[in-house]
């Protein structure tokens, strides 16, 4: 699933491109998830222009501008398995997940439209974006700004690069909650943007068990923790995100965080620190990589 590193990297690859061009036909494919309604949405993107191209959490939000109406946004999410692919003549930028682990070509769309393509955004620019996703989960959305901010409020805490993600907002999140720390930084409306990779990987750096009650967790490791998710992002940012099989970034390359992994999909190998094998246990619902001698 790309996580906020990827979506990151694919919003800059797409800015060049997208911010200043006008859509000039937009059309749905066999695709629930688009609100308001899919032939009122194609309607009104006619003729309407990118100014920007920003991102909260995973969440792609395309400013617009249609006679002088600067109050509307489109919002792109890409969930599990979802993909943008831009073609202009032969250039092709792609990211978000792949749909091979083999072949590059179809890794960023192959021959387009495909099976998998759900909406095709065509630009006064000539270009084409394509929006494919395999389990249909991610969503297309028309929103005013007031909704916007509303939404923003209400489902995205900070993000770990935000001037707000502070130390005392980590332990103030912390200590009002008994579920296992790694709940409580995956829980979106308390920290936007963190996923299960970079999770797993802050709580070995900070030496925190996955599994610890998270009021129960010491003001020296929340600090270590604290430093450790801004880290993990940042570095996870200028990797250009993470590559296994299904995440091709928006230039159709593998992000290279993989080479910093250290717990991540590493179990049964030996921790890279103290020589202990890496365990591989459920928390919170999710696949979680932690070593059991250093992290208490
Ligand atoms: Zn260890």
């Amino acid at each position: 699933m790309p996580e906020l590193p990827e979506v990151e990297t694919v919003r800059r690859d797409l800015e060049d491109y997208l911010v200043g061009a006008s859509f000039t036909d937009v059309k749905f494919i066999d695709f629930k998830n688009v609100a308001p309604e899919a032939t009122f949405l194609a309607k009104y993107l006619e003729k309407a222009k990118v100014t920007a191209l920003r991102r909260k959490g995973k969440l792609l939000i395309f400013d617009l501008e249609k006679a002088g109406d600067t109050d509307k946004h489109l919002l792109i999410h890409l969930k599990m398995t979802g993909q943008l692919v831009y073609q202009l003549g032969t250039q092709t930028k792609a990211g978000g997940h792949s749909l091979s682990e083999l072949d590059t070509k179809s890794a960023v769309g192959g021959d387009l439209p495909n099976k998998y393509t759900h909406a095709i955004f065509s630009f006064d620019s000539g270009g084409k974006l394509y929006f494919n996703d395999l389990r249909k989960f991610g969503y297309i959305k028309l929103s005013d700004t007031a909704e916007l901010e509303k939404t923003l409020t209400a489902n995205y805490g900070p993000e770990p690069l935000e001037k707000s993600f502070t130390l005392s907002w980590l332990t103030s999140i912390l200590a009002k909650r008994t579920a296992p720390v790694k709940a409580v930084i995956l829980n979106q409306k308390l920290i936007a943007g963190l996923g299960n990779i970079y999770a797993d990987e802050a709580l070995f750096i900070a030496g925190i068990n996955p599994g610890m009650k998270a009021h129960k967790i010491k003001p020296a490791k929340i600090e270590a923790l604290h430093e450790a998710i801004v880290r993990v992002i940042k570095r996870a940012i200028k990797s250009r995100g993470t590559t296994f099989r299904n995440y091709v970034d928006g230039k159709g390359n593998k992000g290279s965080f993989i080479k910093f992994l250290q717990v991540y999909q590493r179990q049964k190998q030996p921790c890279l620190q103290c020589g202990e094998t890496i365990l591989k246990a459920k928390v919170a619902g999710r696949g979680t990589h932690y070593c059991p001698s250093c992290q208490k």
